[in-house]
């Protein structure tokens, strides 16, 4: 089957018909970049509206389309948002708030001038208001009362979406069929084509959607597949030290026994020349990071050189910091690459990594990058692995002469039925049991009402000289708003404990960042605003309370993730989660097993048993989702099939077979990344 079939799908968004640079940066926000994106862009449901002359309190929380005059623009001062008042049809006046692109839609809203404003009615003290509203264009037609939503971002309306998604969908080739004709009958599926103009139709097809998730799933099961086959293939260097640097390493303490049975396990598999494929999973705070260290000095003293992967600029610069500390006294040279190194710092890195003068390297993704040679690379250490998916490790696997051994870190506890699918081709080792000495993190739900005793509690905890975490949700659909509501909540937090507030969200610099990353973890803050970029790996060990804001936005495991970041120190550590108004039976078991159990394995457990779908908003923004489209359940209960489906499929010697094998390649084009697939073709 010939790929090209796909190329009008590959093709950048500009490519559709209306499409701009600056459409195209916004849609670049939402991570859709091409054609394909868009088709795979899902509704997240539909809307209904109501016409209504007025606002009215029976509207409150409805979303509605109704006719308003702007009376006054008040732009924003700092960094709140910009307010247009306007005035209904009866002569109330409703607040129209936009966070960002104010002068677009003071543009859109001239003084004076009626025009039709869609959105949902809120109060905010005694007014009316509306956030983010859309404007109609005078002579353009009104908005429909039902029609699919898309997740939007600001100056791109769910309106123009739902346009470009149709030109993407005109693009859609007739594909021939990859799934098992078996599979697809009994299911009563209909072609993949079909499939997706049901998925953007409103009303919403949930068939539809469920075959495009087997087709997501099976791809995900044809690429570990393949990635397994690829990397038996692959010769890799044994690597077997002597201890004279691990013998080296001074400790503050003793390691845990499970520590030690997991380095004994990852230094078995380096010793050996097929390359090392280890998923390290381990609770929060159970002392990963050593055990990496240690298994980079076995390939240290073996010669070769190590790599460690983090998925944040934050944790690199952590690990980085805690690995020269260890590691100066003992000899062995570290640098850090990420993103922001430049210039002469990043050439010299680059020297001593291709001359070998550099033993262990810390960063980000920029660690494999083209330009980066190593002289004799080993080991490659993966922190936090679910953020990774299988072209990154295809990638890696790639990269160089012989494989290096991979070990792959995550404190997810990742339910026994879903490591098959994510991590299908690797082995796991557990750490399974806590370093000795910590308190359990007390865990309390408190009603979003009571911020007023939450923040006299911090002021008690501020004065006694305790520091604290304050997180916020994501709000909204876009980083921008969500960056919003952090700084609103920073800068009311900061009137209160002025000097001692800072924040650290996902839209600042890595510099901004890490200074104030280092003034709290010097204790020059007392509190610390975040996003969930805090989310992993962070050690700051005198935090010993942390509030979490829309704490029913999170999923369970990512609550979890968060709650780890306190109980590091002697102190007694208190997480108080604040829950909104109104939450749902699940919503309420959910959080009451936070304060039940700190056991990770069970809460991912429960986590996938309780959730309701789109209770979890946050999820699949932060990148804990694996998937695009098919949901934890599908997962659950579509990956036996699907894997079963897309091993039918493989030859002996790493192709696929038949014409099936054919089409299967072209989805498997559809869902992975294309440098994973040029990797696939060659490999
Ligand atoms: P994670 O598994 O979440 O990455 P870390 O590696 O960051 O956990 O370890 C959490 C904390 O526990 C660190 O401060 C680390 O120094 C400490 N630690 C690690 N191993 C031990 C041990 N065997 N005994 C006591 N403390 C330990
Ligand atoms: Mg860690």
């Amino acid at each position: 089957m010939r790929p090209e079939l796909l190329h009008p799908l590959f093709a950048e968004v500009e490519t559709l018909k209306g499409v701009g640079p600056q459409v195209a940066k916004q849609l670049a926000k939402l991570g859709l970049t091409r054609a394909v994106d868009l088709l795979f862009h899902l509704p997240t449901g539909s809307i209904e509206r109501v016409r209504t002359p007025a606002a009215r309190p029976l509207l409150l929380g409805r979303q509605i389309v109704i006719d308003l005059t702007a009376t006054e623009v008040r732009t924003s001062r700092g960094r709140g948002p910009t307010r247009i008042y306007a005035i209904d049809g009866e002569g109330n006046t409703v607040t129209l708030a936009f966070f960002n692109h104010g002068g677009w839609a003071a543009r859109q809203l001239p003084l004076g001038e009626r025009r039709t404003v869609t959105g949902k009615l809120e109060a905010y003290g005694d007014e009316w208001q509306m956030i983010h509203p859309e404007v109609t264009e005078p002579g353009k037609a009104e908005p429909a009362l039902r029609e699919t939503v898309y997740p939007m971002t600001e100056g791109l309306t769910s309106r123009r979406l739902r346009e470009l998604v149709t030109a993407a969908l005109e693009r859609a080739p007739d594909l021939p069929e990859w799934i098992e004709p078996s599979v697809r009958e009994r299911e009563g599926w209909r072609d993949w084509r079909g499939a997706l103009a049901e998925i953007h139709a409103e009303p919403a097809s949930d068939h539809a959607r469920r075959r495009l998730a087997y087709d997501e799933i099976f791809a995900n099961q044809l690429a570990l597949a393949l990635l397994r086959q690829v990397s038996r293939r692959k010769r890799g260097q044994p690597l077997r030290g002597d201890g004279r640097l691990t013998g080296a390493l001074k400790l503050p303490y003793a390691l845990t026994g499970a520590q030690r049975r997991v380095v004994e396990e990852i230094r078995g598999d380096m010793g050996q020349e097929a390359p090392m494929l280890r998923l390290l999973q381990g609770d929060v705070g159970s002392g990963k990071t050593l055990v990496a260290l240690l298994a980079m000095l076995e390939a240290v003293e073996a010669g070769a050189q190590a790599a460690m992967l983090a998925p944040t600029e934050i944790l690199a610069r952590q690990h980085h910091a805690t690995l020269l500390r260890q590691c100066d006294s003992i000899g062995v040279r570290v640098a850090i690459l990420t993103g922001r190194e430049k210039g002469k710092a990043r050439d010299s890195t680059l020297m001593g990594l291709a001359d070998g003068s550099i033993d262990i390297l810390v960063g980000t993704h920029a660690i494999f990058q083209e330009k980066v040679a190593y002289r004799r690379l080993g080991l490659v250490v993966i922190d936090e692995q679910h953020r990774f998916g299988v072209s990154e490790r295809l990638l890696l696997t790639a990269k160089g002469a012989t494989t290096p051994h991979l070990l792959a870190m995550t404190a997810t506890p990742i339910p026994r039925t879903l490591t098959l699918t994510q991590y299908g081709e690797m082995d796991v080792s557990r750490i399974d049991e806590m370093p000795p000495g910590r308190t359990p993190v007390e865990t309390r739900v408190i009603a979003e009402e009571r911020l007023g005793d939450v923040v006299e509690g911090l002021a008690r905890h501020v004065a006694a000289g305790g520091q604290a975490y304050w997180v916020c949700p994501l709000v909204a659909e876009s980083e921008n708003s969500d960056a919003a509501a952090a700084e609103e909540r920073a800068a009311a937090l900061a009137l209160r404990f002025p000097g001692r507030v800072g924040l650290v969200h996902g839209r600042m610099k890595g510099p901004e960042k890490d200074a104030v990353m280092a003034d709290f973890a010097g204790g020059r803050l007392a509190i610390l605003v975040a996003t969930t970029v805090i989310e992993v790996g962070v050690d700051v060990p005198n935090a010993a309370l942390m509030i979490i804001e829309g704490a029913e936005r999170f999923g369970l495991s990512q609550l979890h993730q968060l709650r780890g970041r306190v109980g590091r120190g002697a102190a007694k550590s208190t997480c108080l989660l604040l829950r909104g108004g109104m939450l749902s039976e699940t919503g309420r078991a959910r959080l009451a097993l936070m304060r039940e159990t700190s056991d990770g394995f069970r809460i991912a457990e429960e986590d996938l048993r309780l959730r309701g779908p789109g209770e979890i908003l946050g999820v699949r923004q932060s990148g804990e989702a694996q998937f695009r489209l098919a949901t934890p359940e599908q997962v659950q209960e579509l990956a036996p099939m699907a894997t079963q489906d897309a091993r039918l499929l493989l030859d002996r010697d790493g192709g696929l077979k038949g014409e099936r094998g054919e089409a299967a390649r072209l989805c498997l084009y559809l869902f992975e990344r294309d440098q994973a697939v040029d990797l696939l073709r060659s490999g």
